[in-house]
């Protein structure tokens, strides 16, 4: 294998301060087995890990979660970020943030608020998040506009909302987002898990683009919309944070450090903590992050593909839970040996139908199924 090209410094340093959420998504993408990494790094070292970073060169600072708001000692965190020079996103369910918090938070110099909705009805907002937290959500965005920070609206668009699109659009219209990203579900974590209820037909993602695209004729510039569109269906990989070690560096509550937020599942990998190694060495000598950088690592189809260089082989996540091999093809692509898998799962999509029935009930996102489930995933049979 040819040596690993030198990476530029990351952009985007994504803080996971803690895997504890009040909600239990059915969606989420933290690790299925969260329950087992219980431990998180005190005030000291993610003050630390903020400094490296930006001595490295990053520039923007996500604060996610689970809900980054369960952490009495956030406005510290960013105060330290604003210190630094970073612009800083906090991406949250709203949960805990009340008038005072959003003061507080607004006074330590947080730049910018991420807030996720489940659905535009309560009913299913509710159901898929397992918690009644719809008025809540729309209370926040109030408060979050009161406080004149721009609002990022995100929604997990999946076959149980999907055909609520226009309603969803209205809503984020509504409470005066100036951002709406509809993220169609990436079957990781425990969408993977419950990927038949969750992967929407073509049918109805077709619908919901042509929605989407009369949203945005509409509303020009005052809401920008951002439809991210699902690979299941488009028999085409995508760059996976755009090139695996080469813009995003995330670090996990227990200070595990990854190029992207599920990385950890690939079997044989080690990745470095942040309590033993510097950001510096991590980004740069690591073998977790040099493994899959560049093209060097690939194998056919994709060593001597003709898109290699521009879709980089795809999501290694994917790869491992669709082929068994972390080195192989992306199986969303067409050209993948495996690609099969991927077709079977859109045509059991549209053999349920927009309403199902699968055999198996949705799996929630709590520590109990946590505790209860194989540690990682187990890759499709
Ligand atoms: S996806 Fe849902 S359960 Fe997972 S961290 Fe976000 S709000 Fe919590
Ligand atoms: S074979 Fe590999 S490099 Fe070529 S298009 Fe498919 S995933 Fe991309």
């Amino acid at each position: 294998m040819t040596q690993p090209p030198r990476p530029g410094p990351p952009l985007w340093l994504l803080a996971e301060l803690t895997y504890r959420c009040p909600l239990h998504c059915v969606f989420c993408f933290n690790p299925v087995d969260f329950a087992r990494q219980d431990s998180e790094l005190g005030t000291e070292d993610w003050l630390r890990v903020l400094r490296e970073g930006r001595e490295l060169g990053a520039v923007q600072c996500g604060l996610s979660g689970g809900e980054p708001l369960l952490r009495d000692d956030l406005e510290i965190i960013v105060a330290e970020a604003r210190r630094l020079g970073y612009y800083t996103n906090l991406l949250t369910s709203g949960v805990g943030l009340d008038a005072d918090r959003a003061a507080a938070l607004k006074a330590a110099g947080l730049d910018h608020v991420q807030l996720s909705f489940q659905d535009s009805t309560r009913e299913m907002n509710d159901f898929l998040s397992h918690t009644k937290t719809f008025t809540l959500k729309n209370r926040v965005a109030k408060i979050i506009k009161d406080q004149g920070w721009p609002m990022v609206m995100n929604v997990v668009i999946h076959r149980m909302n999907i055909d609520h699109i226009d309603r969803i659009i209205e809503m984020a219209h509504e409470m005066g987002a100036e951002y709406l990203e509809l993220a169609n579900t990436q079957y990781y974590s425990w969408a993977f898990l419950n990927r038949d209820h969750l992967l929407p037909t073509h049918e109805q993602l077709r619908h919901a683009e042509q929605v989407t695209d009369a949203w945005r004729a509409r509303l020009g510039e005052r809401m920008r919309i951002f439809f991210v569109a699902p690979d299941y269906h488009e028999g085409r990989a995508k760059k996976c944070v755009n090139g695996w070690g080469s813009m995003f560096l995330t670090v996990a509550p227990d200070g595990t450090a990854l190029p992207c937020h599920t990385a950890r599942m690939l079997p044989g990998l080690a990745f470095p903590n942040v309590t033993a190694h510097s950001l510096r060495e991590i980004w740069f000598d690591s073998e977790g992050f040099n493994r899959y950088r560049g093209t060097g690592w690939m194998k056919e189809p994709c060593a001597s593909c003709d898109m290699r260089e521009q879709d980089l082989g795809g999501c290694r996540c994917q790869a491992y839970l669709l082929a068994h091999d972390a080195a192989a093809a992306d199986p969303v692509c067409a050209k993948s040996p495996e690609h099969h898998r991927v077709v079977e799962a859109v045509q059991r999509a549209a053999a349920h139908g927009p309403a199902g029935p699968v055999e198996h009930p949705l799996v929630f996102r709590d520590p109990a199924n946590s505790r209860r489930l194989a540690s990682p995933v187990t890759p499709d049979r």
